[in-house]
């Protein structure tokens, strides 16, 4: 597989930012707002926006249990911010009714640095990409309060009053930032996800290979 195809949930939120980074970083970009485009993509992501309308629209777009059904058989999705939101198991300070896919065992808290500031923008160390520093623009972000043994904390913020804030996990296909790098031109997370779809991509295919092997010796 050369360039995977990767779609963007385009129900609400930044898809375009989405759409333009994931072709820059080598993945054939689409958006997907039917279940039957849902079905085509080998990767997803979830763009930022607001976690309670992506709930509310998920449902009205009859999205939420495939996309569940899709995380469960192991297709990997990214989620920036409000996508974050969307992929974890618990979400505090959200709407009674809303709900999220789920996938990633942690605990995220919605608007978590609103108490002191809205938005604001830090470097940061992000484990697993090379070179300098992240620049990281955080709107109205989540953070991560608590994660469970399979996560793994990719990044955190350093300094401030948010000082230690885990802010980047990933949970085996499924990764996760309360930033936003689609906004910033630097390419390093969706080309992260872009290497995890590929890889996700090449062991479906060993995996059916074994399987006719094993079919035609039998
Ligand atoms: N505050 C938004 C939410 O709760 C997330 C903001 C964003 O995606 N930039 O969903």
């Amino acid at each position: 597989m050369n360039r995977p195809v990767v779609g963007v949930l385009a129900v609400q939120g930044d898809v375009r930012e989405h759409v333009r980074a994931l072709g820059e970083a080598g993945a054939d970009a689409v958006p997907v707002r039917r279940p039957a485009e849902l079905a085509a993509v080998d990767g997803l992501v979830l763009p930022g926006g607001e976690s309670t309308t992506m709930s509310r629209l998920v449902k009205v777009f009859e999205l939420l249990e495939p996309v569940r059904a899709r995380i469960a058989g192991g297709l990997p999705v990214y989620g920036s911010c409000a996508g974050m939101i969307m992929l974890a198991g618990t979400v505090l300070d959200g709407r009674p009714d809303q709900e999220s896919f789920g996938g990633i065992d942690m605990v995220v808290r919605r608007n978590a640095f609103g108490r002191q500031v809205d938005s604001f923008e830090t470097d940061l160390a992000f484990a697993g990409v090379q070179g300098k520093p992240m620049h990281a623009v955080f709107i109205r972000a989540p953070w991560v309060e608590r994660t469970g043994p399979e996560v793994e904390v990719l990044a955190r913020v350093s300094g401030g009053v948010a000082d230690g804030r885990i802010v980047a996990v990933r949970q085996g296909n499924l990764l996760a930032t309360s930033f936003h790098p689609e906004l910033t031109g630097d390419l390093r997370v969706h080309g992260l996800f872009v290497e995890m779809v590929l890889g996700a991509a090449k062991e479906a295919g060993h995996a059916a290979d074994a399987q006719t092997i094993e079919e035609a010796v039998r």
